[in-house]
């Protein structure tokens, strides 16, 4: 018997237990800190391009140079949309992350999701003269238990990528392959890569690369957070493997229907 020890020894607890605690408030502050600070700063670079292009554009451009100033009101509306589809994201995220997001799932064919994705992302495709190639090898269905919705927003979010980041004259790769208990889908390209010190940081919210910033292709960085989240409340996974100059490839599982 060592009461004195006993006692001692649940202090010595007490304090760890109480520094860990506040180490992990501390690290919470910091993450607050910076969250704040890395939003602020993806909203000033549309924010000021708008306001720059209006300035100039109530300086006489529209009476001196009809022309440049059409081409201002059209870059003045691309930041808006940055603007939006940045508040779209910061909405999406702050619901996932939150667990507000509820999975709902249901059965149906991931053949015929990828063709409406490509679909929709064509456009964009042709306008970066991108081909988007899926060919199924058989015709029957492939059948995935997963939400739809989200899993639509997964493809858009990678596809979209690919055709950012890819090169003129470039393909986008996509396939669906059967496992044993999975479905794995690729999305390949030919584009720029990705460095390898960076692989393991591009799922992180408002990571972007240097030279996507610096290209300023149009981004909010958070699509592969908002990738990486609904898949892992699938209970999925999601991976990623590049090589530079070569090009990427992202891929995630689904379970089988
Ligand atoms: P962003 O809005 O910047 O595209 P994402 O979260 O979707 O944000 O991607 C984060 C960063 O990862 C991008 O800024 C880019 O640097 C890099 N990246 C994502 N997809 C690709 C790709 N297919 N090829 C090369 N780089 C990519």
């Amino acid at each position: 018997d060592d009461p004195i020890g006993d006692a001692e020894k649940e202090v010595r607890d007490w304090a760890k237990q109480k520094t860990s605690e506040i180490n992990q408030l501390k690290a919470q502050e910091k993450f607050r800190k910076e969250f704040l600070s890395n939003i602020s700063h993806e909203f000033k670079t549309p924010l000021f391009a708008i306001q720059g292009y209006i300035e100039t554009l109530q300086d006489g451009m529209i009476e001196d140079n009809p022309d440049m100033a059409v081409s201002f009101l059209k870059k003045a509306s691309k930041n808006l949309d940055r603007l939006s589809y940045l508040i779209h994201d910061l909405d999406e995220i702050a619901k996932l992350e939150s667990g507000q997001v509820l999975i709902s799932k249901e059965k149906f064919d991931i053949q015929i999701l990828i063709r409406e994705t490509i679909d929709y992302l064509e456009d964009k495709a042709s306008d970066s003269e991108i081909q988007l190639k899926f060919n199924p090898k058989s015709h029957n269905p492939i059948l995935v238990k997963a939400d739809r919705k989200k899993i639509q927003q997964v493809l858009v979010n990678l596809i979209d990528n690919s055709i950012k980041y890819g090169s003129r004259g470039g393909k986008t790769q996509i396939k669906a392959i059967p496992l044993i208990d999975q479905i794995l889908i690729e999305i390949t390209d030919n584009g720029q890569g990705i460095e390898e010190k960076n692989l393991p940081r591009v799922f992180e919210r408002f990571f972007r690369t240097d030279k996507s910033r610096s290209r300023d292709i149009g981004g909010s960085g958070l699509g592969l957070a908002i990738v990486k989240h609904i898949i892992e409340a699938h209970q999925q996974n999601v991976h990623v493997r590049s090589t530079e100059g070569i090009g990427t490839t992202f891929s995630f599982t689904l379970e089988k229907a």
